[in-house]
């Protein structure tokens, strides 16, 4: 018995739809996970990604849980799910990624690493332990290794010391992560859970190497022989450009296990997920739905397009025309516009809203794509459209 499923329903060049079995949900790929950072996604209650997305898991940040309320908070209330009422898939990053994004506020040594937290300055530790018992506490349904992640412009031997560093990580994540099932430290337990299935938490390995393809291929060597329930790419969409983006794409996706999902993390643009499937990717999880949502930036089939803009003052369109979300349905630009001038939350709300419900429904197009054998003409037509900016209204 294993903590997950995963099977390939359909395949069509390098993409794949497949289907995640985990304890908590199906999840059908290829999947955009919304994120909630602080255990919520910003603006948008469950209800919405429930009952109208139909959203199958979300994202919560480890870094943000451990420092407010506490795992042990969360441990006593039962775990994530039961606090904060997501009866669904919950993914947790192991923290990593958000420590290494403090900079000056850290130090590295090969326990862990020491860092201030951007709440109050107080010093805390993480290391892979930490981060394994950390998730266990939130009970998430896929817990991620405890990696460093090298800036993506590393050089070479910078970027070999950070993924041995990683290798390393790895291999205690692994076995601190299954020491902690053994033991029950897991809230999110799951005693009868569906058939095949172990109840317990899954762990997906991550795969560094910044823009090196040697060194992209001997970390997914070393992190396939440790044996994870999916794998993850790492360390895109730090600053690199997009060549070195999509050439790590092209180089690492297809050789990465087929038997596993493949998760690229914290990507992207609807522009980056296309190309990122049709290079066999089959999950994602990116904050700009809700972030761009909040300054004004609606996502739409034909580009982005910014509320604030005078142009949409008069617009009686939906901010896509295309999109069937509840938002799309009822409300018109030039009424979120005058709203978020007005300093109305719910123009936040809003635009947080259809991003997401856009985001969730080109996964679904795409799955649909892969299914009928004809994914390359999609993404062809949907990347022509996403560039035509002029067609929105701006
Ligand atoms: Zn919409």
């Amino acid at each position: 018995m294993r903590p997950l499923r995963w099977n390939i329903d359909a395949a069509d060049g390098r993409a794949r739809a497949g289907t995640i079995a985990t304890r908590r949900s199906e999840i059908e790929t290829p999947v955009f996970m919304p994120v909630g950072t602080q255990g919520a996604i910003k603006g948008v209650r469950f209800e919405w990604l429930e009952q109208e997305m139909d959203a199958r898991i979300v994202l919560a940040n480890t870094y943000h849980l451990f420092l407010r309320p506490g795992p042990e908070t969360i441990r006593e209330l039962g775990g994530l799910h039961r606090f904060n009422t997501w009866g669904r898939a919950i993914l947790t990053d192991s923290g990593g990624f958000q420590v290494f994004s403090l900079n000056d506020l850290r130090r590295l040594t090969e326990e862990g690493v020491e860092f201030r937290s951007h709440l109050d300055g107080s010093k805390h530790f993480l290391s892979p332990e930490i981060s394994m018992e950390i998730q266990a506490a939130l009970g998430s349904d896929i817990v991620m290794v405890f990696d460093e992640c090298p800036p993506g412009d590393a050089g070479h031997e910078a970027t070999r010391t950070s993924l041995e560093l990683t290798a390393r990580w790895a291999a205690r994540s692994r076995q601190c992560f299954d020491e902690l099932q053994d033991s029950g430290s897991d809230t999110g337990r799951i005693e009868n859970a569906p058939e095949g299935l172990d109840g317990r938490q899954a762990l997906f390995g991550i795969i560094q190497g910044a823009g090196h393809f040697d060194l992209r291929s001997e970390s997914l060597e070393r992190t396939v022989a440790i044996g994870f329930d999916g794998y993850a790419i790492g360390g895109l969409s730090v600053g690199e450009s997009k060549e070195v983006m999509y050439g790590v794409l092209d180089h690492i996706a297809h050789q990465m296990p087929a038997d596993a999902p493949r998760y690229l993390m914290g990507v992207g643009t609807p522009e980056d997920m296309i190309t990122a499937i049709g290079h066999g990717v089959d999950m994602f999880d990116c904050v700009i739905p809700t972030r761009n949502g909040r300054t004004g930036g609606a996502f739409t089939s034909r580009g982005k397009l910014n509320i604030r803009n005078a142009a949409y003052a008069r617009d009686e369109r939906p901010l896509d025309p295309d999109c069937t979300c509840s938002v799309c349905r009822r409300y018109s630009r030039a009424y979120i516009r005058h709203l978020y001038q007005a300093g109305e939350m719910n123009a936040a709300t809003f635009i947080s809203h259809h991003n997401l419900a856009f985001f969730i429904a080109l996964m679904r197009e795409a799955r649909r794509a892969i299914i009928d054998g004809r994914y390359n003409e999609f993404a062809a037509a949907a990347l022509a459209k996403l560039g035509d900016e002029s067609a929105s209204g701006v």
